[in-house]
Parts: C-alpha cells; structure tokens; sequence
C-alpha cells in the first residue's frame, strides 16, 4: 500500500520522498542519519519519506532487522509531523526469490522491490544477454512478484543502468514494447503495486519515462516519487518537480 491516494499530478507525488537511504546502506554518506534527514524532510515541508535501506541476500538480520529496529528506536526520540515509513529496499534477483524472509517482508512499512540491480554478485541473470532477454527476464520476475503480494512498489522499474554488458543504457528499457508495458503496469495495479518514479533514471531516460508514465496513467497504477537519496542534498524532491513534469509532457 502506498501512504497516500493515488494521483497523477507531479506536485502531489513529490510531497512523498519515498527512496531514501540511511547509513545503514553501506552507498550512503555517513550525514545519512535519521534526524537530519528527518530536519532536511521538515524544510522542504515533505509529508511522509520512506527509509529504503537495502537488503541484499543474506542481509535480512543486519539491514533490515537490527539496522530497521535501530532506525524505530530514533524516531521514537524525534519530533516531527513528517510521516516516516521504516522500509526496504529489498530485491527480487530471480524468478520467486527474494531477499528476505516473509517475516521480515511483514515487519516493513514500505516495501520498494529492486527487480534490477543486476551489478550485485547474487543477482541472477537471462540466458539470452541481449535487451530483450533482459525485458523478459524482469517481465517474468514482476508477474511472479505481483503474485507473491510482498511488494508496495517497484525501484527504478526497466532501466538497464546496472547491467554492464550493455553498454547503451536506454536499449533495455527502449527495448519494451508498449503492449509489454501496459501489460505489466496493469498486473501491477491489480497486485496494488505501485511503480516508481525514480529521479535519477527517469530523468536521464526522457523517451521512455513519457511512455512508460503515460501508458501507466493509462492503465491505471499508481506512481511513487523517489530520490533514491544518498545525500542530503537529495531529499528535497522539489528541485527535480519542473524537470519530471516537462518530460512527460
Ligand atoms: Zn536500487
Ligand atoms: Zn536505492
């Protein structure tokens, strides 16, 4: 479930920062700590921000359960009106496998499932290592998810950026077709799955962020905005608002 109604309008999405990462991500800066994100929420007046720390195989006592209980601790110190979901980002690297345990899935407050962070050394890949091998590969890693009902919403949904043996990083995702995406987004909204609108690619991919929006609008998902935040210079999704609302047009 995601922590707001659904909408299509940029401007409501963005006063949900729901991709932000803690020093319990190893890719974090050490400023990543929970209340000066939370003070950084605060000015740039978000509503709610999701904690997505990663969860990668075998990590699920570390990130998620010590890191997690960790972070649920702090915030009980922390005053504040922003709304914050302690999560993960946790991962789908094969066909019905899973980063973590069902018990830890049930114990999150938002779960942002990576279907693509194939640079990780256990993530499983296509025999066919060309894009559409990639395509169905996710495809069929999706519908498998959406079945499973572990997720709330996908990460940096069809980019090929962490596939190194593909050196174009739009051919992955240019690689979709229409039909293979309202297919997929309509699986997703009937999973109540929500799909992300992820800064970093969504921006650098402006072709096929305007299909992939559209065609989800069409169908009928729901959309969450992240920053995929590191540093926090990132929580702040205003800055990225003109930019997300030009591309899709
Ligand atoms: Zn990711
Ligand atoms: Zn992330």
């Amino acid at each position: 479930m995601i922590p707001f109604e659904k909408t299509y309008d940029i401007r409501e999405l963005a006063r949900h920062n729901l991709h932000v990462h803690t020093t319990n991500s190893g890719c974090a800066k050490p400023e990543m700590v929970l209340r000066d994100i939370v003070k950084e929420a605060e000015r740039c007046s978000l509503r709610t921000i999701a904690l997505t720390d990663h969860s990668n195989l075998g990590d699920e006592n570390r990130i998620v359960s010590i890191g997690n209980a960790r972070l649920r601790e702090e915030l009980k110190e922390i005053e504040t009106d922003v709304k914050v979901l302690i999560g993960s980002e946790v991962s789908v690297y094969g066909f019905g496998k899973y980063s973590e345990t069902e018990e830890v899935n049930d114990s999150l407050d938002f779960k942002l499932y990576s279907q693509n962070h194939y640079h990780v050394r256990f993530w499983e890949h296509p025999e066919d290592k060309s894009p559409r091998g990639y395509v169905k590969d996710m495809i069929r890693n999706l519908e498998e998810l959406f079945r499973s009902g572990r997720a709330d919403a996908v990460a940096h949904p069809f980019s090929g950026g962490y596939i190194k043996t593909i050196e174009d990083k739009t051919a992955v995702p240019n690689a979709f077709t229409d039909n293979e995406l309202g297919d997929i987004l309509t699986k997703a909204r009937d999973a109540d799955c929500a799909f992300e609108i992820n800064v970093g690619p969504f921006i650098g991919m402006p072709e096929f962020s305007r299909r992939y929006f559209n065609i989800g609008k069409e169908v009928g998902v729901a959309f969450t905005l992240g920053t995929d935040a590191h540093t926090l210079d990132r929580i702040d999704t205003s800055q990225f608002v003109d930019e997300i609302i030009r591309i899709i047009g």
